[in-house]
């Protein structure tokens, strides 16, 4: 990075890039923990992050941890040690959560769907049914993985655990704030996000929404006084709600980011942002792909594509990401869980992203493509500008 390069933009699937209001707010002195200031801005999150879940929340915790303290928040409350969780993976972030569940004692077992396509329904309705002691205590799945770019279709899943008591968690990581999270209508027991990524404010925070049902578990045997989710269900002082000191700088950023979110622009718009973003990355591989050496989107189907990350097969991804970076001021994601890691990479278009940030992005790996003499079809810049004018 250098200063001739502009400012940096940084187009990585987390931490994403954070508004300057946002990057503002925490450049300020801690306020008294016992204050009511500090009390007023917990509640206010709190009832922010619960009105993210898309209704039917009854209880939220709030860990100051990154996804993986989330994703063990949730394993350590779900489960009993050796109870059975089922997991859908459907790229490197599903393995994550289930690796995690697995070293804790938790009993997994693994539908792995492989890294380009959604989990099918059909496959979960045939195990559940088969489970007919109902073994099975909780389904865990990944809306987007970030690593794959799959995105997988949550209430179909649920519809498909037909009346299988089963409870189900999903890891919203990724794509929440970028993607349409409705707990209520759908069903869903238990989910899991984080700060750093739609929800545009710096790592550091994890939440675990959870349903009636999920609120309503007994205390398990693995949750330890600090991850039990029952602790920081307030209301009362702010630590409570924390476990201890609250994050307060990263409070006041997330703050003015589910302001900037939710009242400025509004759910709804910032999900069709992020599909236009996406169709128009999409529709730049579609022409690079054409007549390429193999350049190509790594989910095929476009309704099983993550709409805040776009993972990609190109030859040559390796070079392509060095040469934005060290030439342009553009970071790429780096693949994971790719056969090739080296021809593959991932485009970030979540959270703070824009119309002049994407088409940058795809306008400095098209010249990055000529200067290395990385084989493309013509017209990604004009087809994915395409996007953009029918959407704005
Ligand atoms: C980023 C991410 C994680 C891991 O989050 P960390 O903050 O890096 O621990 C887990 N799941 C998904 C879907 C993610 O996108």
């Amino acid at each position: 990075m250098s200063f001739s390069q502009g400012q940096q933009a940084i187009a990585i699937p987390g931490p994403s890039p954070l508004p300057a209001s946002v990057l503002r707010a925490m450049h300020r002195a801690s306020p008294d923990i016992y204050g009511a200031e500090l009390e007023e801005l917990v509640q206010r999150v709190h009832a922010q992050l619960t009105r993210l879940g898309g209704g039917g929340v009854a209880r939220l915790a709030s860990y100051a941890g990154n996804g993986h303290a989330g994703w063990e928040a949730a394993n350590t409350n779900l489960f009993n040690r050796r109870q059975k969780a089922l997991v859908l993976a459907t790229g490197s972030f599903g393995l994550g959560w289930a690796a995690s569940a697995g070293s804790l004692g938790i009993d997994v077992e693994m539908i792995d769907f492989g890294n380009n396509r959604a989990a099918d329904p059909q496959r979960l309705a045939d195990r559940l049914r088969a489970d007919r002691e109902g073994a099975i205590h909780a389904v865990l799945v990944t809306q987007v993985d970030t690593a794959s770019g799959v995105r997988n279709d949550i209430p179909a899943l649920r519809a498909a655990m037909g009346n299988h008591p089963a409870l189900l968690a999903v890891d919203a990581i990724a794509s929440l704030g970028s993607e349409a999270m409705r707990m209520g209508d759908w069903g869903v027991d238990v989910v899991v996000s984080a700060s750093q990524k739609g929800l545009m404010t710096p790592p550091g925070m994890a939440f675990v929404w959870q349903s009636e049902r999920a609120a309503a578990l007994p205390r398990s045997d693995l949750a330890t006084p600090y991850w039990d989710w029952s602790m920081r269900a307030g209301p009362g002082e702010a630590w409570r709600y924390w476990g201890g000191t609250p994050p307060v700088q990263l409070l006041f950023a997330l703050d003015e980011a589910l302001r900037l979110l939710l009242d400025e622009e509004g759910l709804d718009a910032a999900f069709a942002r992020h599909a236009g973003l996406a169709a128009a990355v999409w529709a730049a591989f579609d022409a690079w792909g054409a007549g390429s050496n193999g350049i190509a989107l790594n989910v095929a189907d476009p309704a099983q594509r993550g709409l805040p990350v776009t993972a990609a097969h190109l030859p040559g991804a390796a070079a392509l990401r060095e040469w934005t970076a060290t030439k342009a001021g553009v970071t790429l994601g780096v693949a994971i869980g790719a056969e090739r890691p080296d021809d593959a990479l991932r485009i970030a278009h979540m959270g703070h992203a824009s119309a002049h940030m994407t088409l940058g992005v795809l306008a400095v790996m098209e010249a990055g493509m000529r200067a290395l003499g990385i084989a493309h079809g013509q017209g990604g810049l004009d087809a994915a500008t395409a996007v953009i004018a029918a959407r704005a």
